[in-house]
This record gives structure tokens, sequence and C-alpha cells, in this order.
């Protein structure tokens, strides 16, 4: 098999080398390790299509891989085999300024992909925080999202069609570069989030918008919980339209002060909104932003902080994007990525931290108000092993019953993977889940391509 391998991936396309095996079984998630047997790192779709026959054939799991910066442990080889990483494939294969499309490999860094379209005067909207490091496929296995996924969408949403490998080999090219098609299932979507359980995503084309000109961002101070979420129904009411809406609650709040130099107003509030509007008119900015501090003052809202300029704007944006390092610096942690309807965010962070005093924890929120997508952080402090895995395994199965509760998802943008896959019976029913499984057998019969991923263990 090595031998075979070799032959179609060439000595620098494979690795079965043990630093490699521990790179290659490790991603961002927690610190599991899963190492495979070997690592595959094609540089075209021929060589993927040819090991994709090969791995099938001897029934052999293969694991796709963009980065590695994933967070739910979808890229771990828990069942060993081939790590299929996605790293060369790295070109921009076209940027179309007639049709307003690129044409991009999985391999391409997402913000080299961004500048590249940006020095064309035109944008792609999706923004995770790791968009320096995660590769376009990661991207679009997880369906992944961002602060601006508020006004612009998640990942799948700036996607027209694909180019993959099924678990046989054989190549699969969805959709086009069209702006509709209506011609039968809609494979493109289907697999956009699939988590590289049912196909191997090659390349994609994406579609772009122009560049917004001008961008504001806007920090809104509130002493309670309940202004700061009223305040967030308001302004969508209102169509104020923020490209982001992003919040941090009291604890994500003292947090980020351990590690930053927070403004005074900010000091002892009970939350803060972070607002990004873009456009093409500064003025017009202005007027909305004003807009949206007349209607935060009227629910409470102290004086907002506003940035027009570049320097300024990075500086408002640190306090937010500073969260997750500042929880790190604090104590190891367990993530949960909740969702709920944008009306129940600020139950959300109740049910987070009764849950985890419940449990003699301490829960961190922040996260995509706009969304309602909650990342609840959950402390290990100092407690040994033992009481930490315990208490933190109860603390997330009634954390995930509370966002059931509330009509909420166990996942907003990091996908199932491997860490919630036992409770993907909180978000799909059983007719639900039964169709997955049959999708998932219909694509990879032998049940090659990510095993161990999405789907409770049976
Ligand atoms: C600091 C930090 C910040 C983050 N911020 C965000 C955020 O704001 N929003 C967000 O949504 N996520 C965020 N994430 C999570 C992560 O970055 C995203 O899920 C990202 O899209 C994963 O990309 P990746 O290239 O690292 O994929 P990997 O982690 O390597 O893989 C992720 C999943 O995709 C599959 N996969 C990868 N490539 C392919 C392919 N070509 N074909 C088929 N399947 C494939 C893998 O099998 C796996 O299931 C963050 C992570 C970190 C570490």
């Amino acid at each position: 098999m090595r031998a075979q391998l070799i032959a179609i991936l060439g000595e620098h396309g494979f690795t079965d080398d043990p630093a490699a095996l521990e790179k290659y079984g490790r991603d961002e998630t927690e610190d599991l390790l899963f190492p495979p047997t070997a690592v595959a790192l094609p540089e075209n779709v021929q060589q993927v299509a040819a090991l994709l026959r090969v791995a099938s054939a001897a029934r052999l799991p293969v694991t796709p891989r963009g980065a590695g910066t994933g967070l739910s442990g979808g890229a771990l080889p828990v069942a060993g085999g081939i790590a299929l990483s996605l790293e060369r494939l790295n070109r921009v294969r076209s940027i179309d300024t007639r049709n307003l499309t690129a044409e991009a490999e999985a391999g391409v860094v997402l913000a080299d992909l961004q500048g590249w379209v940006e020095e064309h005067g035109l944008f792609y909207p999706p923004d995770p925080a790791s968009r320096e490091s995660c590769l376009l496929g990661g991207n679009l296995a997880e369906d992944s999202a961002g602060p601006r996924s508020c006004k612009y969408g998640t990942t799948r949403k700036w996607v027209l069609g694909l180019e993959a490998v099924l678990a046989d080999g054989s190549l699969l090219r969805t959709g086009g570069a069209n702006r509709k098609d209506a011609a039968g299932y809609n494979l493109t979507q289907l697999l956009i989030g699939s988590e590289g359980t049912l196909a191997v995503i090659t390349a994609a084309t994406l579609r772009l918008i122009a560049l917004p000109r001008a961008r504001l961002v806007l920090l809104l101070p509130f002493a309670a919980l309940d202004a700061a979420a009223a305040a967030v129904a308001a302004i969508f009411r209102a169509g104020f339209e923020p490209a982001a809406c992003e919040i941090l609650e009291r604890a994500a709040i003292e947090a980020v002060g351990t590690v930053l130099a927070l403004p005074a107003s900010l000091v002892g509030q009970d939350a803060l909104l972070l607002l990004e509007l873009d456009g093409d008119d500064p003025e017009e900015l202005l007027g909305r932003a004003a807009g949206i501090a007349e209607v935060a003052a009227e629910l409470g809202g102290a004086e907002p902080l506003v940035a027009t300029d570049a320097a300024e704007q990075r500086r408002l944006w640190q306090i937010r994007r500073k969260v997750g390092e500042a929880v790190k610096h604090l104590s190891s942690y367990k993530e949960a990525d909740t969702v709920v309807p944008r009306a129940a965010l600020a139950d959300m962070v109740r049910a987070a931290r009764s849950t985890a005093e419940r449990h003699g924890l301490r829960a961190i929120c922040y996260g995509h108000a706009g969304d309602g997508n909650l990342h609840v952080n959950l402390l290990r402090g100092a407690l040994t092993a033992t009481e930490w895995a315990a208490r933190r395994d109860a603390a997330e199965a009634d954390l995930f019953q509370a966002v059931a509760a509330l009509g909420g998802k166990i996942t907003g943008e990091h996908g199932v993977g491997f860490t919630q896959r036992r409770y993907l019976p909180l978000s799909v029913d059983p007719a639900g889940l039964a169709i997955m499984r049959r999708i998932k057998a219909a694509f990879d019969p032998l049940g090659i391509l990510n095993p161990g991923k999405i789907f409770p263990a049976t």
C-alpha cells in the first residue's frame, strides 16, 4: 500500500514520518490526538481521485483536512487510515471580473483569497476569525461563518459550484458560474457543511460582490444584559442592517480586561455590543450610527464609542477579538458553539451562567449576537482532571438541553465533527437522522470518508 500511494502522490505527496503523523493527528479541538497511518498531500485533483480509488479498494479510512483549525474534531483521523491534506491544492484558478466570480482550489488560505479578490475591488465576505490560516476547503466543509455573516450569511451563500471527488474516486462537478440553477437536487449545498463525510472538495466557484468603500465601528455599553438584547432586536427592526453585531457579556468583558487596557466607560458593564456598518458613503454610515446610538440610549445604553478610521476600528475590534486569547490565558476550557433564535440570546446567556454555576464551573459567553450564535466557554479553573471531566461533560449535556429548549441548535458554525456527535439527536429529529444516514450511504457506501463524524455512535 505504501509503495502504491507513493506511486500516485510522489515522494513529496506522502509521509509516514512520526512527527508528521502527530501533526496531522491533531486539530484545534482540545488536546485530542488520533495519529493517522499515513499523510497524503496531493497536488492535483487527479491524485485525489487515484488515492480514493486505492483507498476504496482497500476499505481504508480517509479523513480530508484543511489547515486543522477546526474546533469540533472534524479533521481528526479517529479511525486511523489516511489523513488527506488539501494544502497543496492552493491555486486561485481565475477571478472573473465580468461575472463577479472566482474559482479557487480547496487549499487556498482564506485571507490570501480575500486579498487577491480585493485587489480587483471585489469582496468575498465570509470571515471566520481563523481566516489567516484556515483553508477554503475547510470553510466549505464546515459552512464556516464569522461576524459578517450577520449581513452576508455563511459560506454557503457565496458558493455557486463545486469540484469534488467521491469516495470511489469519481469526479463530481456541481453548479457552475450561474447565478441561478434549478436543474435537479442542489448537490452544491448538500456538500457544503458535510464535514468531509460525503466527498472531498477540491475546488469551488465563488460569488463575489463589489468591495464596500467605507466602514464604521460602534461599541455600545449596557448596564443590563436584557437592555443589550432588546437593543439588538430594535436595531434590526429599525433596518440599520449592521454588517456585524457582536456581544460580550459581563464575564467576557472582565476576561478581556485582563489582557487589554479597556476604556473606563466599558469597565463594570453587564454587556457590550460591537457593531460594524459598511457601505459606500461615510456620511450615510455616520447617520446610521447616530440612529443606532439613539435606539440604544432609549433602552438605557451608555455613551457609545465610534471609530471611523481604520486604526481606531482595529482597536475596538481587538476588544472582541481578544476574548478567546483572554479565556485561554485564564484557564483551560471547553467551548460550546450554541445558536438560538436571536430573541432568545439573553435567556441563553442566563442558561449558560446557571448551568455552569450548578456544576461548580465558571462560564464566559460571547459571540455573534446578530446570528444568535453564542460561544459558551466553560472554565476548568483549579479542578483535577477527573473532577473537570465529570463536571464538564455533565454541564455540557445540560447546556445543550437548555439550547434545545430555547429552540436552538448544538452548533452554529463549528460543526458537529467528533466532539458534538452524541448531541446531534437534540438538533435533528429521528426522520432527519435516518435520511441523513441514507444520504451518507448513497455517497459513501463503504463508509471510508471521515468515519466517526457527525452521526452518534450506534
Ligand atoms: C482561533 C480560531 C478562530 C476560529 N474562528 C472561527 C469563526 O469565527 N467562525 C467559524 O465558523 N469557525 C471558526 N474557527 C473554526 C475553524 O477555523 C473553521 O471551522 C475552519 O473553516 C476550518 O478550516 P480548516 O481549513 O482548518 O479545516 P480543518 O479543521 O482541517 O477541517 C475541518 C473539517 O472540514 C473537513 N475538510 C477540510 N477540507 C476539506 C475538503 N477539501 N473537502 C472535504 N472536507 C474537508 C475536515 O474533514 C473536517 O471535518 C476558528 C478556529 C480557531 C482555531
